[in-house]
């Protein structure tokens, strides 16, 4: 590779976090600069979370936390307020809202920039890297060469869920791009999992219509919490590193303290974990991860106090029920789907009887993914597993590690695929920080 690339970065997906990043690219650059985002979709600033056209799919995020940049705390607010003046720090918008925000942010952004940003409506199905450069390879059959690649590909897929050939009809693989068209109402559908996509699932059945029954089934049974009406900051103190002993004994602490609401101490956890993982080194984490890790996602993971309203409706009058255990099998029963289960703590099988079911089991590890790149990248010994199989392996900057844990330069990535590194990689908080601090290393001061 001995040519001049004809762009210095090629961001690999155009959703929320390649976007963030073109915008830092784009503020740092020099003119001159060439950046080039891909999306499969070419559905840019958007992806999985903002392109709903769903009103009921609401920000989980209240719009005081959901700035785009990180040096200015309260841009998305400003910006919201701007479209509906009663707008709080407290709102929660609809994400389709969210995603017109960061269209707009991108676009004004480029309109100041020297630097050019193009943007492509292609597949990356392969690359190529090396110290001088990457090779992109396209689903069109065409190469593209660049200086750097960022990986922005947003969560992997979920593991297929197993059905007998005669009942993959009537079962929806991606809750994103359903198979085929919206159950009828008095139909009855079972979502394989229970965190915000299978609510998103829910409320969209909700908005055609259809009053269930809905059955959940993941493994603990255990829904998301809802925030409080009113966001209260996260607590003033420096959280104990090192072990997760004393680390629980505060928080418990914390949240038992009379008048204490638990929210803001989980927040504390969160604004503090990019510290606070890698201090616990690696039996602590496993030890979280095995104990710890579904209790803290269903408190970490909150949908908005009207969702959980609506969910609480849902339960009360049975129109949602939610079940604890294993998926076993799903098989084809007349013109019905026979789901059979294992519920948790037993070794014994039940059965559900329901229409549809849809995967709403969130993003495989690695090693089972489904992702055509990233076992091409895996394939070659360009990427490495992440650490407890979470995403990919990279070092504190970004920078991909390869097969032997080496950081190549040219490879990079940000968003949830760091989970393993940095336990808390997916919401734009997060993803905010990695964006700024990935672009000053791609495009480092003095260069723009
Ligand atoms: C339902 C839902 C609601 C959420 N709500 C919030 C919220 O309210 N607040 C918050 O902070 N976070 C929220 N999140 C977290 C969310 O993950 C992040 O905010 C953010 O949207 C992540 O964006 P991303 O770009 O990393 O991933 P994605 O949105 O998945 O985008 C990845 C993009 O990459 C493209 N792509 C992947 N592979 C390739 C390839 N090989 N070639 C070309 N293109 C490729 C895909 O087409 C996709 O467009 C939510 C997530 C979900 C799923």
């Amino acid at each position: 590779m001995t040519r001049a690339p004809p762009f210095d970065v090629a961001i690999v997906g155009g959703g929320a976090s390649g976007t963030l990043l073109a915008i830092q690219l784009l503020r740092r650059a020099a003119p001159g600069g060439r950046f080039v985002m891909l999306d499969r979709a070419g559905d840019f600033a958007r992806g999985i979370a903002y392109r709903t056209e769903e009103s009921s799919h609401v920000l989980n995020v209240p719009a005081a936390r959901m700035s785009a940049l990180a040096d200015e705390e309260e841009h998305f607010l400003a910006w919201l307020r701007q479209h509906e003046p009663a707008a709080g720090r407290d709102s929660y918008a609809p994400r389709r809202r969210y995603g017109d925000y960061l269209s707009e942010l991108l676009s004004e952004t480029e309109g100041r920039a020297g630097a050019v940003l193009e943007r492509r409506t292609a597949e990356v199905r392969d690359l190529e890297a090396d110290a001088a450069g990457v090779r992109l390879h396209l689903d069109s059959g065409e190469a593209l060469f660049v200086r750097h690649a960022a990986l922005a590909l947003g969560n992997l897929p979920p593991i297929p869920l197993e059905a007998s050939p005669d009942a993959r009809t009537r079962v929806w693989q991606s809750p994103w791009s359903p198979d085929a068209a919206w159950p009828a109402p008095g139909t009855s559908v079972l979502l394989v999992g229970a965190g915000l996509t299978a609510i998103d699932v829910l409320l969209s059945l909700a908005a055609r219509g259809h009053a269930g029954p809905w059955h959940m089934l993941s493994r603990h049974g255990l829904l998301p919490n809802a925030h409080g009406p009113r966001t209260l900051p996260p607590l003033a103190v420096e959280l104990p590193r090192g072990r997760l002993r004393p680390l629980v004994r505060v928080l418990r602490e914390a949240s038992a303290a009379p008048g204490a609401d638990w929210r803001p101490v989980i927040d504390t956890v969160r604004q503090q974990a990019h510290a606070l993982w890698p201090s616990l080194g690696d039996e602590e984490q496993r030890r979280f991860i095995r104990h710890a890790r579904t209790l803290w996602e269903v408190h970490r993971h909150r949908v908005a106090p009207e969702v959980g309203r609506q969910l609480q409706s849902f339960l009360q009058s049975g129109q949602l029920q939610v079940h604890a255990g294993r998926l076993r099998r799903l098989a084809s029963a007349g013109a019905r789907l026979e789901a059979t289960f294992q519920p948790r703590g037993t070794a014994r099988e039940e059965t559900l009887l329901v229409d549809l079911a849809v995967n709403c089991t969130g993003p495989a590890s690695h090693a089972a993914t489904a992702d055509v790149l990233v076992n091409a990248l895996l394939r070659r010994g360009l990427v490495r597993p992440g650490p407890f199989q979470l995403g990919l392996a990279t070092d504190s900057r970004g920078a991909l590690l390869d097969a032997r844990g080496r950081a190549g330069g040219t490879l990079w990535t940000l968003g949830s695929v760091r989970r393993g590194q940095l336990w808390e990689s997916t919401a734009i908080p997060d993803i905010r920080m990695q964006a700024a601090e990935l672009a000053s290393h791609l495009v480092p001061p003095g260069a723009g």
